[in-house]
């Protein structure tokens, strides 16, 4: 488990912040498609819905009409049957047989055909108009099947009005039950689709009454051409079949559309009935809205992603900055050695790890001699190339990654060196001499050995920063009053207790 501190510095990070902008508007985009989603689901509900109502009410129509004729015919067959009216003049038997009811507004006619196909009583035409229908199915059939029931015909042109009709049939027996004609009620295929055509369905959508071998009665929008039809090869058809009532969403085999089919069979008859919505009129608002919504959402969130990777590039270009500026904070112009504050910080550092390690920090303060004499004879210019190549020296000597060397005054360098005590901080000390030794400026004609080095060397493992810088200090004044260019070393001492200065002990020049 993570600190607190360590949580919030992680925070604070610019990578997080960056990944935080760009998560933060997925997660808008991921809800907001989601919503969507959902938007679309519903609507496909509701467009389900609708066509299971819709499909529920032009059913009842079909099976209350179907009922009518059917009552009609049966009703017509009973009379006929009755050997008093088949007895009775044609003018009375016309009276006997024709009720009002099919007469009514998208009723074809009610006839009844004899064994020969012809129209002896029509509700509405002469009787015989016509001459012989026996190439009708409905005559056909009755007469190969007695118990063909309600027939249901294929839709065809009326010879008599030219309107496409169809037609509900019953057979009529003989007293001996042989075949004795057949009693029709006919109905216009107008009867359906001028009720459909109150619905107001789009365009693409469609619904089909279809018989149950496949041939086509009607389907709205009307076109002449699908009618009578066989579809009894399409696949949607024979799924109608399969399932009897149900929907699915599937593309038409007829025109391709792709639709979403809610269907049934008409009450108990050899009937189906399909509404077919076109997929895209259901999906149409909803599409419009997704359009809007995904193009406005993409746009945010790529603009969004844009501004989090904007600002995070401005936080690391800042972030860079700001090390590169503490990074020359701590760094001394001149030599490009860190600077007394680095040197400051570095120490305390060592001090606190020695006090913990009970091993000690080896500490030299390293000034040029007569540096004063440099810079008033040859210039400052010469003086200041004297201190860097006095850097390159410093630096040359230390090996260890933790040891130090700063610039830490004028002329004035310091040495920290981590876990060395003075024996070890002695030997870098006469490194440094030799080193020091090899130093010629040629711009100024100065041959090596020119400028020399005075060393104040102090060691410890605990104690305050300022009382071994002291020690140091006063160890190097040592070497100077001692005559310069060597080392002087203050005597080591036990924890806590003042340090002491071993007398100009000559470490160099051992
Ligand atoms: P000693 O051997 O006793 O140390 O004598 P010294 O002349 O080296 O010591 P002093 O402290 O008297 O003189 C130090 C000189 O260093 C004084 C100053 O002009 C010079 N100095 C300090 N900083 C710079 C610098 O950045 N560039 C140059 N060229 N000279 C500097
Ligand atoms: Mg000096
Ligand atoms: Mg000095």
């Amino acid at each position: 488990m993570p600190s607190p501190r360590r949580l919030l510095a992680t925070i604070k990070t610019v990578r997080v912040w960056v990944v935080l902008g760009v998560l933060a508007p997925l997660g808008m985009l991921l809800v907001s498609g989601f919503m969507l989603y959902e938007l679309r689901r519903e609507i496909w509900a509701r467009a389900a819905e609708t066509s299971q109502n819709l499909l529920q009410v032009i059913e009842t129509d079909i099976v209350r009409n179907v009922e009518i004729m059917d009552l009609a015919l049966r009703g017509m067959i009973a009379k006929v049957e009755n050997p008093l009216v088949a007895t009775a003049p044609e003018s009375l038997r016309q009276l006997l047989l024709f009720d009002r009811v099919v007469t009514a507004e998208g009723m074809g006619v009610l006839v009844l055909f004899d064994e020969h196909g012809h129209g002896i009583l029509n509700s509405r035409f002469p009787a015989n108009a016509g001459g012989t229908f026996l190439d009708r199915d409905y005559v056909q059939v009755h007469q190969r099947d007695p118990e063909a029931g309600l027939y249901i015909s294929k839709p065809y042109q009326s010879r008599m009005s030219g309107a496409y009709t169809v037609a509900f049939s019953r057979r009529v027996n003989k007293p001996d039950g042989s075949f004795g004609g057949v009693a029709v009620a006919t109905l216009k295929l107008s009867h359906f689709t001028q009720m459909l055509a109150k619905i107001g369905l789009g365009p693409n959508s469609a619904i089909n009454l279809i018989r149950q071998d496949g041939i086509r009665i009607v389907r709205f929008p009307y076109d002449v051409r699908d009618v009578g039809s066989d579809v009894s090869g399409a696949s949607n058809f024979q799924r109608f079949i399969r399932e009897r009532d149900g929907s699915f969403a599937e593309r038409a085999n007829r025109d391709g559309v792709h639709r979403l089919f809610t269907f049934t069979q008409v009450g108990e008859l050899p009937l189906i009935l399909s509404i077919g919505l076109s997929t895209e009129e259901i999906e149409a608002g909803w599409r419009a809205k997704a359009l809007m919504i995904g193009v406005t959402l993409l746009a945010l969130f790529g603009l969004a992603v844009l501004l989090a990777l904007l600002c995070g590039r401005e936080l690391r270009r800042r972030e860079a900055v700001e090390a590169a500026l503490a990074r020359l904070s701590m760094t001394d112009g001149l030599t490009g050695l860190p600077n007394r504050r680095r040197f400051d910080e570095a120490l305390h550092l060592a001090l606190r790890a020695a006090s913990r390690s009970d091993r000690p920090v080896g500490l030299l303060i390293v000034d040029a001699d007569h540096f004063k004499r440099f810079n008033d004879r040859y210039g400052h210019a010469v003086g200041d190339e004297i201190l860097r190549g006095l850097a390159r020296c410093l630096s040359a000597c230390i090996h260890r990654p933790h040891d130090l060397a700063c610039r830490i005054g004028g002329e004035e360098f310091g040495v920290i060196l981590p876990e060395t005590d003075a024996e070890g901080a002695a030997q870098v000390a006469a490194r440094l001499h030799d080193e020091v030794a090899t130093l010629a400026v040629a711009s100024a004609g100065l041959p090596a050995g020119a400028v020399t080095v005075s060393i104040g060397l102090a060691e410890a493992a605990g104690g305050s920063q300022a009382e071994l810088h002291r020690a140091a200090d006063t160890a190097l004044y040592a070497a100077k009053g001692a005559g310069r260019n060597r080392t002087c070393r203050a005597e080591a001492r036990p924890l806590a207790a003042p340090l002491r200065l071993v007398a100009a002990s000559d470490v160099a020049a051992s």
